[in-house]
């Protein structure tokens, strides 16, 4: 990504530069033009034709899969088949959305509870929020656009986004899908550009009532600060670990930690970032970690064959490889891995790594496995929790004990038993505690984040 002028954007391929696009970006006319279209929407459409245009968007994107998959896969660097299941994701939560845009139910509500006003009766109903403010990141350009447009519309909001600008073209196709599928054009607009500036009109005009966030730690903090009294939803980074306990099944275990460490090229905010192992079965669990991790491929993400594409840009590839370096200084061993050209970065191991290691104390972007040894449960789920994130876990055991125990003492948004810590069901609730978030996302949960309540009382 470079703005090249105030208002040019351009976007590329991060695998070798390729200029993709030249966006005209939005100045700060343009973007108040965008709120006050917005704010035209006159709440017209009812919840059953609010469903009908999101059930017809999905129609489109079955219909246009191929055309975003690439998108997304070139301006991304995801693999093109990381891109096709995100797509599938993006098309079940438009589906979910269209769902509950038919499911805004309030309640009513007995006036005798209380002494003196038997006779009366409350209703509580739920109001869309007003316009909604969606900044998203680059490693989900399509789904996490999907998050929060979907429910935004499901509860009647018009929406602003305002995608990454490593990442804008997908967010801008499917602004025209959702036109073509009949959505008024006020109800839904992208606008691009300087972030820092965009980003400050939403959170100090007072037409935005909603900021929905998803997107790094520092960034999100730096947006609650500005954000004041506007509701806010914070999807932020995390430092997510797989515990695999000395009964865990490892032939299970191999295949979904692979995937777990490396799937997005390891830029998902629940990526595991840290393995946490009992000692006894380190070694046995670590040697065959370490050769399934040097048969991939690392190259071109158009590549069919190529299971590790580029990070999103090379400052992002030096960023992990400094770290790398820095944790190796630090007492750890570099088991594979560690080398990187341009954007790309090899999938990479290390062993005996200290929790508070710059590797793991913060949040590292990228295809790194890095294993923490330790003597039993009660150490694991210490350092599980010795630290300021708490997003998701996954842990490996065949002890229902010891998951009950670890699914109970472990703090985060979410304890995954036998799986990574990425498990994610567009119907679920998702979000983290801590430093990863405030809030949740998750269709319903987020519908309920995009209406207030309002009591009637008869
Ligand atoms: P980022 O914070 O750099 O950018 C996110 C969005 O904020 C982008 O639209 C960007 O343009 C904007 N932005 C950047 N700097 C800004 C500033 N100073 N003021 C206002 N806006 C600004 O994040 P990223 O690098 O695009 O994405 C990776 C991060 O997102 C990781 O930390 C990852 O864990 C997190 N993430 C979290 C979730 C979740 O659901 N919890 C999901 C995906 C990604």
């Amino acid at each position: 990504m470079d703005i090249i002028e105030q208002n040019m954007l351009e976007v590329h391929n991060p695998f070798n530069n390729e200029l993709l696009e030249i966006l005209p970006g939005d100045n700060r006319v343009s973007v108040l033009e965008a709120i006050s279209r917005a704010e035209q929407y006159d709440y017209h459409l009812t919840g059953w034709q609010r469903y009908e245009i999101l059930n017809q968007l999905c129609f489109l994107i079955e219909a246009h899969r191929k055309e975003l998959k690439k998108i997304i896969s070139l301006e991304s660097g995801k693999t093109l088949s990381d891109a096709d299941l995100e797509v599938t994701r993006a098309y079940q939560a438009f589906l979910l959305s269209a769902e509950e845009a038919k499911r805004i139910n309030g309640e009513l509500v007995p006036l005798d509870a209380v002494v003196g006003i038997e006779k009366g009766l409350a209703m509580v109903t739920r109001e869309p929020v007003g316009i909604v403010a969606a900044i998203t990141p680059f490693n989900f350009p399509l789904n996490l656009v999907a998050h929060k447009v979907g429910p935004a519309l499901a509860a009647n909001n018009p929406v602003i986004v305002k995608p990454s600008e490593s990442t804008p073209i997908t967010a801008i196709r499917l602004m025209e899908l959702l036109h073509e599928a009949g959505l008024p054009e006020e109800m839904m607009q992208v606008v691009v550009g300087e972030p820092e500036w965009i980003v400050d009109i939403f959170c100090t005009d007072d037409r935005i009532r909603k900021i929905s966030f998803t997107g790094s730690t520092d960034t999100g903090k730096k947006i609650c600060h500005k954000a004041g009294l506007k509701a806010v939803s914070m999807e932020l980074g995390g430092n997510d670990p797989m515990v695999i306990l000395s009964d865990a099944d490892i032939d299970a275990a191999i295949p979904i930690a692979v995937d777990g460490a490396y799937g997005n090229n390891g830029q998902r905010c629940t990526s595991i970032k840290r393995f946490v192992i009992e000692e006894c079965i380190a070694d046995r669990f670590i040697d065959r970690f370490v050769d399934v991790t040097r048969k991939l491929r690392v190259g071109d993400q158009l590549d069919p064959t190529v299971n590790i594409g580029p990070l999103i840009n090379e400052t992002a590839a030096k960023t992990v490889r400094n770290r790398i370096e820095a944790t190796v200084k630090d007492g750890a061993d570099l088991l594979c891995g560690g080398r990187r050209q341009g954007a790309l970065l090899w999938p990479t191991v290390l062993d005996n790594v200290r929790n508070n290691s710059p590797l793991v104390a913060r949040e590292t972007f990228g295809p790194v496995a890095p294993f923490i040894r330790v003597k039993d449960f009660d150490q694991a789920i210490d350092v599980v929790n010795d630290t300021s994130y708490g997003l998701q876990s996954g842990v490996f055991t065949n002890d229902l004990c010891k998951a009950k125990a670890a699914a109970s003492r472990i703090r985060a948004g979410g304890v995954m038993i036998n799986r990574a810590p990425g498990f994610r069901a567009e119907h679920l609730p998702f979000g983290g505690i801590k430093n990863s978030g405030v809030g949740r996302e998750g269709i319903k949960y987020a519908v309920d984040a995009m209406t207030y309540t309002k009591t009637i009382v008869m």
